[in-house]
């Protein structure tokens, strides 16, 4: 699993290397995050609004972030988020990237309009509302 991952951040480091910064993140519409560093806290600025923008529940992406992090954090009155420890910009987007191939890109067309479908056992799925692909993934 980890290996199919490292080489799908792989091939879109190589996509957007080959590509002009502005027009690659427009064809694939991937939200970035805005990370800011205060005292031994990072902020993720557009918490909320990224969180919203791929149709997942803050926590779980917060959740997520935070395990692989393994770092603690909290979500902050205004919806950002606030991780302790100060890891580097570029881990928080290699995980977010992460999170976002596992729990939001359709594995069969691609989009990142996707449904997060949760049940009570460890299964959920991820149901796709351009393809109507249904996938199985991990629970968080
Ligand atoms: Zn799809």
């Amino acid at each position: 699993m980890a290996s199919i991952l490292e080489r799908y951040e792989e091939m879109l480091d190589r996509l957007y290397s080959r590509l002009p910064e502005k027009r690659s993140k427009k064809a694939l519409d991937l939200p970035e995050l805005q990370i800011e560093y205060v005292g031994q806290k990072a902020i993720i600025k557009n918490f909320s609004n990224v969180s919203e923008r791929l149709n997942r529940d803050p926590r779980i992406v917060m959740r997520y972030l935070l395990k692989h992090l393994a770092k603690p954090g909290a979500i902050n009155p205004s919806g950002q988020l606030e991780i302790f420890g100060t890891p580097s910009s570029s881990t928080i987007s290699k995980i977010f990237m992460r999170f976002l191939m596992t729990y939001v890109r359709c594995p069969t067309c691609g989009s990142i309009d996707t449904d997060l479908v949760r049940n009570k056992g460890k299964v959920w799925f991820l149901k796709c509302l351009a393809c109507g692909a249904e996938s199985s993934i991990e629970a968080i």
